[in-house]
Order: C-alpha cells, then structure tokens, then sequence
C-alpha cells in the first residue's frame, strides 16, 4: 500500500498545485484526524489514507486545476467531515471559511480539525442550509460556495444561491449523472437568480467519473427561496 506522502505527490502533481511543506503537513494531519475519526463514528466511507487522497483530497482539489476562487468568503455547505471546506482553505490560506453542517457531531470533529491544524478565520455554521439563507447577516454574502454529496442539483441551487453574493459563484460537485441533474435544476437556477456558466468533466486517480458545474449568481434570488426546512427537497423547484 501507499504511503500518505506518495498519494499527495501523485495528487498535488496531478492537479499541477505547487504548495508549501507546511501546507502538505496539515493536508496530511487533516487525512489522519479522518482515519482517527472514522475508528469512533462514521465521517466517510474510505478506510485507507491512500483511499481518502485519491478519492476526497483530489476531487476537493480538483477546481484548483482549472479555476481561480474569487478572494473573500467562501462557504461549504453539507460540509460533513470538511469537504471540500479543508483542503481548499488549507491551499488558500487568505480565504474566510465558513462551514455550514445541520449535524452536530460533524461540526464537533471541525472544531478540533481547525484547531488542531491552527486554521485562521474558519467559523462553523452548525443548522440547515435553510435556515442560514434567512438570516440577513448570511444571506448574498458569500463571494463562493462550494457544496459535494448534498443533495440533488435541483434542491441544492435553492438552498445555495439564496447565501451566494450576487455576482458570485456556485461550485457544484456532482458525479457522473451531473448534467441530468443540472437539466432538472435548470428552472430552479433561473428562479433562485443564477445562470448556468460551465462546467468540467473529469476522472479521479481512482477512476470514478465527476462532473463540477459553475453556477454564477447574476440577480437577486426573490424573498420566497428558500423554503421552510424540508420543502425543497420534498418538492423541489420547477419540477
Ligand atoms: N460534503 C461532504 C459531506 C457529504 S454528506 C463530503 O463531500 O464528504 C452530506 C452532508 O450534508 C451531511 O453531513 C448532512 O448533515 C449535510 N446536510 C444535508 N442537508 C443539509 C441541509 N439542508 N442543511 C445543512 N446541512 C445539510
């Protein structure tokens, strides 16, 4: 098997990323506080340093290849165990990271990751997505979002756009049945004051196929969106 070390060579190599020594070490003290994390509950699926790499550090990584993050605040929303949050501000130390996770004992284990890897300016959002787009303090703030493994295209861009500044960006990470989704989303976009901009195809190291969309943020998303807790996904928009 792999050490750690030589699966994020291959990674930062592959994605063209030139990072410090410090930065490689908190990507490899935040792989092991997972492996750590997994022993107690559940946070990901991958059980091997190697696995987690190749397969969550990459595709978290992956935008870095092709894109430049706007400078501001980001946020990641369904963040879970921290992805894609983590690994991007660990490689853009300038950015504000907020964490946005309706479980509790996600937000517990990113407590102890930003600490333990020192990670300035990250602020964790524990609650519904629903509920933060209604807050006024939160809402058309952010310069990015980013959200992975969330929910569908369709119910995601109303829980997203709502919090995305208007001239801001929506980064989506969707498998391979990404452009269906994005199909089905496509009126849900254009409510909520998006605009469909590009998108990438790619494979991670592991194989699996991925598909990342930019959603830009052209106009305000109107009072109604989003919904009370629930609605969206029991009857997304448009459909
Ligand atoms: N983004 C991570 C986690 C995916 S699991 C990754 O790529 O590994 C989905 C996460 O989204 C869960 O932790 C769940 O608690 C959170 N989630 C789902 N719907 C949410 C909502 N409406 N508001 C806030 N968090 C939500």
């Amino acid at each position: 098997m792999e050490k750690p070390e030589e699966s994020l060579e291959k990674v930062t190599d592959g994605l063209g990323l030139e990072i410090s020594k410090s930065q490689k070490e908190q990507l490899l003290w935040y792989i092991h506080l997972l492996l750590e994390g997994l022993n107690r509950q559940r946070l990901v699926g991958e059980k091997s340093g190697a696995a987690l790499i190749e397969k969550h550090l990459y595709d978290s990584l992956y935008p870095l290849k092709m894109w430049s993050f706007p400078p501001g605040c980001l946020l990641d929303l369904g963040t879970g165990a921290g992805l894609p949050g983590i690994p991007l501000k660990i490689c853009l130390p300038k950015v504000k990271l907020y964490l946005v996770d309706a479980n509790r004992r996600k937000i517990n284990f990113l407590r102890r990751v930003a600490a333990e890897l020192a990670l300035s300016e990250t602020y964790l959002l524990p609650g519904r997505a629903e509920k933060w787009g209604r807050d006024p303090i939160y809402r058309e703030k952010f310069n990015c979002l980013v959200s992975r493994a969330v929910a569908r295209a369709v119910i995601l861009v109303e829980l997203a756009l709502p919090l995305v500044k208007i001239g801001g960006d929506l980064l989506m990470y969707k498998g391979k049945n990404g452009l269906n989704e994005i199909e089905e989303a496509r009126t849900a976009i254009r409510l909520c004051g998006g605009q469909m901009e590009k998108y990438w195809h790619y494979y991670l190291p592991t194989g699996e196929e991925r598909t990342l969309f930019l959603i830009k943020k052209t106009g305000p998303t109107p009072e109604a969106y989003p919904r009370r807790i629930g609605k969206p996904a029991q009857k997304p928009l448009g459909l």
